[in-house]
């Protein structure tokens, strides 16, 4: 029960990767706020922790407006009265299409999401990290970081490296407030993340890539599971890695070292 006492706030709860990672927090001890769009998949997250003898509160907010992350955030705190942990994770694919057929509002979605969605939420909870301390972590991606051969998505790929620069520009900001700021850069995993994916008119698009077999080298080619990648937030979320900040970590199964 390493996170006793402590508070994580937890964007894209209800699904994937973020419900993993509040469910193995809540498991060692942190109260858990989990944020997502409002719907039955928030809920079942907190039902499930609060099943399991944890706490959880559900904060139904869209990442991308201002106003909706920053009163969720200061209802978390005022209900627990501080926030240790921030998960920002919240993500989505959104609209993969050649440059041409992209529609600015859709280029305009996937940033606003991915990219001011972190923002919005480091910046908002900020205030709450300051007087302890604590750890932020983002997810970000192989796709924009490693891999630039998914042609079509240039929106998600471009929102996916500014997360790792933001990251950075926040780790060195912070330091002098014991604030770490930490990104994980997952591969392949099994999630809903295909529910948030339009592709359009890549046939033609693409270049032909070939691999030898399979494209996850550690596991011939099985994705990763959203488990694993929680297990990575619980250490960056933990004083084990009390002296790591600004870094990224891949979690890939080599995937993006065959494929870049
Ligand atoms: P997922 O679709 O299972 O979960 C994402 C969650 O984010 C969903 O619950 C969704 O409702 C929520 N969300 C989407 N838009 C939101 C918004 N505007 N406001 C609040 N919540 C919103 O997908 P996942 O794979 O768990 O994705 C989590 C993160 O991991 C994303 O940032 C994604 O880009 C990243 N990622 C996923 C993979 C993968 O293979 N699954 C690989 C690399 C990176």
């Amino acid at each position: 029960m390493q996170f006793e006492g402590r508070v994580a706030l937890i964007t894209g709860a209800g699904s994937g990767i973020g419900k993993a990672a509040a469910l193995l927090l809540a498991r060692e001890g942190a109260k858990v706020a989990a944020l997502d769009l409002a719907g039955d998949e928030l809920e079942q997250t907190a039902q499930q922790i609060s099943g399991r003898g944890g706490e959880a509160m559900t904060l139904a907010c869209d990442v991308s407006r201002p106003e909706q992350v920053r009163q969720a955030v200061e209802r978390a705190a005022a209900e627990w009265g501080r926030v240790d942990v921030v998960f920002a994770n919240a993500g989505i694919n959104g609209v993969w299409a050649p440059l041409e057929e992209l529609e600015p509002e859709e280029w305009d979605r996937t940033l606003a999401v991915n990219l001011k969605g972190t923002f919005l939420t480091v910046k908002y909870a900020l205030p709450y990290l300051k007087r302890r301390g604590g750890s932020v972590i983002v997810t970000s991606s192989v796709n924009g970081t490693r891999i630039f051969s998914n042609t079509g998505a240039t929106a998600y790929s471009c929102s996916k490296a500014a997360q790792v620069a933001f990251a950075k520009m926040a780790a060195l900001e912070l330091a002098k407030h014991r604030i770490r700021v930490n990104v994980i850069c997952p591969g392949a995993i099994e999630t809903q993340i295909e529910q948030s994916t339009e592709e359009r008119g890549l046939e033609g698009a693409r270049e032909p890539v070939e691999f030898p077999e399979g494209e996850i080298p550690l596991t011939d080619g099985e994705p990763g599971t959203a488990d694993e990648v929680a297990r990575l937030v619980l250490f960056l979320a933990s004083d084990a890695s009390r002296h790591i900040s600004g870094t990224e970590v891949w979690i890939d199964g080599a995937q993006s070292l065959l494929r870049g």
